[in-house]
């Protein structure tokens, strides 16, 4: 892709400078052919991330292997979750434990899969339980299993521009 940089400088000011600061990243951009993410073990490789310890430990083996933060692992760092799942209720309280594994087992479920789409936060704050995801689809699907499983009540807002959803449930 060209991009004009004569025009770009013309029409550039303050305001267009500030946004085209690299905040966020093009998928896979820029990144080596094989790269492990010091943070949770995960393995760039053939343009495609993998969560699994034994090929960690083969590549971390390699002289020329990139050690790097992954997106996962940075959304977390810098606390821009792509979803948050809301969980309400007296049946939430009396049955926490076995939701909350339900919500556990998505996400063991969803990172082999892919990686990068995984909770980042859970918390809880006066009897109500906030689960932060870098995934607005992810977010979406605990919904939805929370849903089929016990019933409730159950609400999505997606953001205009779909990468980012809310979701509340309660029961
Ligand atoms: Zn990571």
């Amino acid at each position: 892709m060209k991009i004009p940089k004569k025009q770009i400088q013309k029409h550039s000011s303050v305001k267009s400078t500030l946004r085209m600061t690299p905040i966020s990243h093009k998928k896979g951009k820029g990144l080596p052919e094989t790269a492990i993410c010091k943070e949770c073990k995960a393995v760039y490789h053939s343009k495609k991330w993998f969560l699994d310890e034994k090929l960690y430990e083969q590549k971390k083996a390699l002289k020329d292997v990139h050690v790097v933060i992954c997106p996962a692992c940075k959304k977390t760092q810098e606390n821009v979750p792509n979803g948050i799942v809301t969980l309400k209720g007296d049946f939430l309280k009396q049955h926490k434990e076995e939701i909350m594994n339900l919500v556990h087992n998505e996400d063991t479920r969803s990172k082999q899969y892919n990686p990068l789409k995984r909770i980042m936060k859970i918390n809880e704050k006066g009897g109500e339980v906030e689960i932060q995801t870098t995934s607005a689809k992810l977010a979406q699907r605990i919904g939805s299993i929370l849903f089929k499983a016990y019933s409730g009540e159950v609400e999505y807002k997606k953001h205009e521009n779909m990468e980012f959803m809310r979701v509340e449930w309660r029961r």
